[in-house]
């Protein structure tokens, strides 16, 4: 019943129109090629941190300008925000790319290695695209082109969000996906399409998840107060490095015993555990630091609660205090089912229904659910692995070793088009 109903209510899909729109962005997809390769290899031998992308938005915003867009520069600091408006009336759709570099020192032997260096935190650090937002930029470039170039046949507009600061910034609070968001960024947008390259899917595949993709990430501190005393006499203290112990491994049956993992995956880490300063004293304090990540406001809400409860619990058997601090990080990159099952005869036609993979979730973050929580969004990863590629062994996102094979990134520009054009044909 509901594969009949599916298929009734997608037929429209197959338009005569849109086969030649899609017809038409394959040839300016596969003439626009080599100029992406060409983006992308510059951005990748100048990369910026994030807030500091100025060279960076200022190629694009030139781009955009050139293809005949109205263009709006410094939002959230280093962004750009490029208008098309398409031919006939109808919504607007968001694409987004991501502009930041990350501090790392590139290891990789290419003629276009960075040669960029920053001050990180204090520390003179290499520049390097070691996440490969450079290749986003150079893909929503070519997808600027593409449809610049057929803009009379757009039924609606399409808005380039080029966004700084991805990976959150040393010392500011807030990334640069929330901060567009709270400018006004997605005011008049109606959908909003992402994608990111990976290194572990082979190149010209695309993976994909429906539902909770990747993992809302927070933060949590804790500090255990007890009282010192001569680390001979412990029954005159309040230990608070045992019961710090305690609260570690209190912390693991949150997973393990309230977190129903049949329905989503979540993490507890505690990172950095920090007490004492000698041999023979018991100390008064006992910090811990670490990462929590969940996927929906229900399990982020009783994993939150569960962390408070074990660790000033604990702290209270044992004649302690706890004090528990939460910081709110980015939230769970959540594809709707609707979206992705009409979305996904897109990436179907664009990259070959035997190149889609449906993937599990993933526990790292992505800024790209701010925009979701405003709009529909459908957030993708575009294959960046060599083909035959082991991706066990392939060097993962933000090392020094971490490459891209650009034989995928013109499925990149056709998807994100496609995405663009069967959208506002669906909407007409
Ligand atoms: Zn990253
Ligand atoms: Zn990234």
């Amino acid at each position: 019943m509901k594969k009949l109903l599916f298929t009734v209510l997608f037929l429209p899909l197959f338009s005569f129109g849109q086969t030649a729109l899609r017809t038409d962005i394959d040839q300016s997809a596969t003439q626009i090629e080599s100029k992406v390769i060409e983006w992308r290899r510059d951005f990748h031998k100048y990369p910026e941190l994030g807030n500091q992308e100025v060279r960076t938005a200022k190629i694009v915003a030139d781009h955009l300008r050139s293809l005949g867009m109205e263009v709006t520069e410094g939002v959230a600091v280093t962004g750009v925000v490029g208008v098309l408006k398409g031919g006939k009336p109808g919504p607007m759709v968001g694409l987004r790319a991501d502009m930041d570099a990350l501090p790392v020192t590139e290891r990789n032997d290419l003629p276009f290695k960075s040669v960029n260096t920053a001050v990180y935190n204090g520390q003179e650090t290499g520049v390097m695209h070691a996440c490969g937002h450079d290749t986003h930029v150079a893909i929503l470039m070519g997808v600027a082109e593409v449809l610049a170039g057929m803009k009379d046949q757009l039924s609606g507009s399409v808005k380039f969000i080029f966004q700084p600061a991805e990976e959150g910034v040393y010392d500011v609070d807030m990334a640069g996906a929330e901060l567009m968001v709270k400018e006004g960024v997605m005011e008049d947008v109606d959908a909003i399409f992402g994608l990111h390259i990976w290194s572990q899917i082979e190149a010209g595949k695309i993976g994909y998840r429906s539902g909770p993709f990747m993992a809302a990430v927070d933060n949590f501190k804790i500090t255990v107060k007890g009282t010192q005393a001569h680390g001979a006499a412990p029954w005159s203290s309040v230990d608070p490095i045992v019961t710090s112990s305690q609260i570690v491994m209190g912390l693991q049956t949150i997973l393990s015993r309230n977190v129903n993992i049949t329905a989503a995956p979540a993490v507890v880490t505690v990172g950095a555990i920090k007490g004492g300063i000698r041999n023979n004293i018991i100390p008064e304090e006992v910090d811990m630091i670490g990462t929590i990540r969940t996927f929906g406001d229900e399990q982020q809400e009783l994993v939150h609660r569960r962390i408070r409860e074990v660790a000033t619990h604990i702290s209270e058997s044992a004649g302690a205090t706890a004090d528990v601090r939460i910081g709110i990080g980015y939230p769970a990159t959540i594809n709707p089912p609707d979206l992705t099952s009409r979305v996904l005869i897109s990436l179907e036609a664009a990259a070959g229904k035997e190149n889609i993979i449906a993937m599990d979730p993933i526990t790292g973050a992505e800024d790209f659910s701010f925009f979701q929580r405003e709009k529909p969004g459908f957030f993708f990863f575009l294959g960046g692995m060599k083909p035959g590629g082991d991706p066990v062994t392939t060097p993962s996102h933000h090392t020094p070793d971490f490459f891209i094979d650009e034989s995928g990134l013109i499925i990149g520009v056709k998807s994100l088009s496609y995405l663009v054009v069967d959208y506002l044909e669906m909407k007409k």
